[in-house]
């Protein structure tokens, strides 16, 4: 078995399939959290630009949005990783119950997820019966539920990735909108939004494997339209002399 043993050694440090998809998970996560910052609060200071072209109450609104949406994503993101966390954990004890309970019936299960998968009869338990010496929980966790153990994400690292992503995404808008020139600062912050979320929607279509052009065309109309209604809102609330 030396070369079994070499092809471990080999491959120690490359990252086993269940540990890139999760990573992809939170690079699409990130990306998605990134975009909503950029979208929110362009949208909020491109509004109240369009009403005012004093600094204070545009920064101030756009602070507003930065915080208050980076808070509702991290909560957001809590509640919906702790739910899925929850039931992993659930799902692991009952596992771990089940194996206490009745080994028996346990490796006969293992062996027919595998005969189900196509080897043969002997292979199966023999599969069956050298994973449940080695590791019986990963085993069963494995086959069964395709959870790891060791990979239920933390509700915690969740909901302050995706507060950061926000955030990140959220300051470009707020530079766009408050370094330029009072007459350029709209044009600026539509143009640095657009090309920004041209750059993140080819992102996401590309770790999805999916048509970047659509992805682009999806993501840049839908922040363009957001950020033209702001805009008319907050232009006709300035205009009207109510602000
Ligand atoms: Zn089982």
């Amino acid at each position: 078995m030396t070369t079994a043993a070499a092809d471990v050694d080999l491959h120690a440090d490359e990252p086993h399939r269940g540990g890139i998809a999760q990573r992809l998970n939170w690079l699409r996560a990130g990306v998605l959290g990134a975009n909503d910052g950029i979208v929110s609060v362009a949208a909020i200071v491109v509004g109240v630009a369009g009403a005012t072209s004093v600094i204070p109450p545009i920064l101030t609104a756009g602070l507003a949005g930065l915080i208050g949406g980076a808070i509702s994503m991290a909560l957001g993101e809590y509640v919906s990783v702790s739910s899925q966390s929850d039931s992993e954990r659930a799902l692991i004890a009952k596992e771990r119950q089940e194996l206490a309970d009745m080994p028996e019936e346990e490796l006969e299960e293992l062996a027919g997820l595998y005969r189900a998968r196509g080897l043969s009869e002997d292979t199966a338990r023999q599969v069956a019966i050298e994973l449940t010496a080695h590791d019986a929980l990963g085993a069963h966790l494995a086959a069964e539920l395709n959870i790891d153990e060791h990979d239920v994400v933390s509700p915690w690292h969740a909901a302050f990735a995706s507060a950061v992503a926000f955030t990140i995404g959220a300051i470009l808008p707020m530079l766009a909108i408050l370094l330029p020139p009072p007459a350029l600062r709209v044009p600026v912050t539509f143009a640095a939004v657009l090309i920004a979320l041209a750059v993140t929607g080819a992102i996401s279509a590309h770790i999805g494997g999916s048509s970047k052009t659509r992805a682009i065309i999806r993501v840049v109309t839908g922040g363009a339209l957001a950020l033209a209604a702001t805009y008319t809102a907050g232009a006709l609330l300035g205009t009207s002399g109510i602000v």
